[in-house]
């Protein structure tokens, strides 16, 4: 079976646009800029541990969902940075990219992290996290009258990190440690759990389930910079359309991307429409004629149709 790339998390999209957007005067973009640097590094790290997959010889069939999102009966959203499913086991993972020593105590249910220059502070149980994790695919196979064993690990990306004291409730190890621990649960349950027909039956209902949760960010549109912004410049500067291009008085530099990235931005955090009076308003194009004939050219899905027409930004 193939292994999907994973894909950036909406949330980690806005945040991107929020800080190409979001004037540094806001009082809110120091805390956009410290999000938006864990989030980086939580993804960085994923993505980091997912070439091991590759390199993997991994027997057929299996599933690996990455960033598998779901809602709890209490309508609360979860998320598993990779489910890996076979008919012999279901792997829960939690992948954790942080720097330092790590202690997990089982009593006090926390992770204390001690940083190189001694700052020591304290990160929620990621056992506690899978735990959860557990009993709703637990419940999952119950309802679907399955029975496979559920087994969870802890994954350090950086092999800098320290770890320290343990948990005896899941195995804590670095990334390169997953071929191992893998090779040892195919050991562990050489009998198949599932039949074909029950290992596809489980796969289409974790499809079904699965739900990429959007992350709402209510920005005031003045605290936005407007136009398209020369990536160049840092985002400081505006760019203007000029004969079918687009450039920077700034730095002189021609870039016809930063209009792509720029419709991103407005689909991210203002409308997933726009119409021509828009785009002429927003990016400083100089006619509506222009417009139109750009809008022409992206070739986006019309809804309406009179010069109202709304139309559609698609994700890229
Ligand atoms: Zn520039």
């Amino acid at each position: 079976m193939r292994i999907m790339e994973r894909k950036k998390p909406h949330k980690l999209l806005m945040l991107e646009a929020i800080l190409r957007r979001l004037k540094k005067t806001s009082p809110n973009y120091s805390y956009f800029l410290e999000y938006h640097r864990k989030m980086n590094a939580g993804f960085a790290g994923e993505r980091y541990v997912d070439r091991i997959w590759q390199e993997m010889n991994l027997p057929s069939p299996f599933q690996l969902f990455h960033d598998y999102c779901f809602v709890n009966d209490a309508g609360f959203t979860h998320q598993v940075d990779t489910v890996f499913v076979t008919p012999h086991f279901l792997c829960l993972i939690e992948i954790k990219n942080i720097a330092g020593r790590l202690d997990f105590d089982d009593v006090k249910r926390q992770c204390i992290r001690t940083m190189a220059n001694g700052k020591v502070d304290s990160i929620a149980y990621p056992v506690d996290q899978l735990l959860r994790h557990e009993r709703y695919f637990q419940n999952v196979l119950t309802q679907l009258q399955l029975k496979l064993p559920i087994v969870k690990v802890i994954l350090m990306a950086q092999s800098s990190t320290m770890i320290g004291q343990v948990s005896v409730e899941c195995p804590i190890m670095h990334s390169i440690g997953l071929p191992h621990f893998l090779q040892k649960q195919w050991q562990r349950f050489s009998q198949r759990a599932l039949t074909n027909r029950e290992f596809d039956q489980l796969l289409e209902q974790l499809a079904t389930m699965r739900q990429d949760k959007l992350w709402v960010q209510e920005i005031a549109h003045e605290e936005l910079k407007s136009g398209v912004l020369c990536p160049n410049c840092a985002y400081e500067q505006k760019m203007y359309y000029v004969q079918g291009s687009w450039f920077c008085r700034s730095c002189g530099m021609e870039n016809n991307e930063a209009f792509d990235e720029a419709l991103q931005d407005y689909r991210l955090l203002r409308e997933s429409t726009i119409t021509n009076a828009i785009l002429c308003k927003e990016f400083n194009i100089p006619s509506k004629y222009i417009a139109y004939r750009i809008l022409q050219a992206l070739k986006f899905e019309k809804v309406g149709n009179n010069r109202y027409s709304q139309y559609k930004i698609p994700e890229s």
